[in-house]
């Protein structure tokens, strides 16, 4: 379905973030994690483009496969980091060709192999030139809903690294909804008066499109350090760690503290009227289902009508 008739109701949305498996066994894995996530209704789920479109073969096909195979409605990230126009026209057509709704248009990062990756040589610079660039794919007609592809942007709560200067940075969020982005989907935080601030700064620069908060449920202690270097500039508040160093560091108390805290942000998320929440999954069910169950819910319909 496409943003702007996703976000049309008011509920708030409830989706999923999948990143396409490495190995035929961990396709399996996810497969049966998704049938299991798949009971929770989610609005949307989306897959991930691996750093410098080095997954760009294995996400199109988690994306088709969902498609395919499952009742999900899945939003393939797209990036332009390294991407010549022809490979990300390709993919728009592939996605527009089997009725993919909307896109989630980012510019990446460089492979870690590349850290000296120069953005001013890419076709496209920016993610504000991509959300421009599909803008004009959609123009051509080539989808099959007149409006093309909906487009979701990210958006940084606590901040993007990469530009300390945060007046600046809020511009720069601007300029990606002014190319045509229908909704901005959040980096995950773990203290939600980060995302409430963040909310209040958007609509203080004029951006008036739906905010999409990111969730991830800390599992390990292991996924919580690599969680730390992937969405770098995320605050890990005392309290969690307080609350994450008085277990005995087991997955098992580890993920109960993790799925309590993320919970909790969760039920304060929804007496905020958040226009949605997405859940970083990381391929696994078990965190993301047992905050539904504390919750009370059985799926996304019975969050929604909370409100
Ligand atoms: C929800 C979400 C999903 C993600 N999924 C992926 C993924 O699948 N694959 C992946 O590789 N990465 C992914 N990322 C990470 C993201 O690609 C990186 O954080 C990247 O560094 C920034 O991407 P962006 O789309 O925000 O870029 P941009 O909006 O282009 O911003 C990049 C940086 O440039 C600055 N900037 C923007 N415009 C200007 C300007 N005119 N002048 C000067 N500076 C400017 C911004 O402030 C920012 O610091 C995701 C991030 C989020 C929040």
């Amino acid at each position: 379905m496409h943003a702007q008739d996703i976000f049309a109701g008011g509920k708030t949305t409830f989706s999923f973030e999948f990143f396409p498996p490495k190995s035929e066994d961990a396709g399996h894995t996810l497969f049966e994690n998704i049938a299991q996530l798949q009971t929770l209704k989610p609005t949307f789920v989306s897959v991930t483009y691996g750093a410098g479109g080095t997954t760009r073969k294995v996400t199109q096909d988690l994306v088709l496969r969902l498609k395919d195979e499952t009742t999900l409605d899945p939003m393939p990230h797209l990036t332009c980091v390294s991407q010549r126009l022809s490979e990300l026209d390709e993919l728009l057509e592939r996605y527009a060709s089997v009725g993919i709704s909307n896109i989630l248009a980012l510019r990446g990062d460089p492979p870690r192999d590349r850290p000296d990756h120069r953005f001013e040589d890419d076709d496209l610079k920016r993610a504000a030139e991509l959300v421009a660039h599909i803008k004009r794919f959609n123009d051509r007609g080539f989808h099959p809903d007149k409006r093309g592809f909906g487009i979701s942007v990210a958006g940084f709560p606590e901040g993007h690294p990469a530009t300390p200067n945060r007046l600046e940075e809020i511009e720069h969020l601007r300029a990606k909804v002014d190319a045509g982005a229908d909704s901005i989907v959040t980096q995950l935080f773990f203290d939600n008066r980060d995302f409430y601030d963040f909310r209040d700064r958007c609509r203080l620069a004029g951006i008036k499109v739906p905010i999409v908060a990111g969730v991830m449920p800390i599992t390990t202690l292991g996924g919580m350090k690599r969680m730390a270097d992937l969405a770098s500039g995320a605050r890990f508040p005392a309290p969690l760690l307080r609350a994450v160093n008085r277990t005995d560091g087991s997955s098992e108390s580890v993920g109960r503290v993790g799925v309590h805290w993320a919970t909790e942000q969760c039920r304060d998320l929804l007496d905020h009227a958040v226009d949605g929440i997405h859940f970083y999954t990381l391929n696994r069910s078990n965190a993301t289902r047992e905050v539904y169950a504390t919750l009370g819910v059985k799926d996304s319909t019975a969050l929604a009508e909370t409100l």
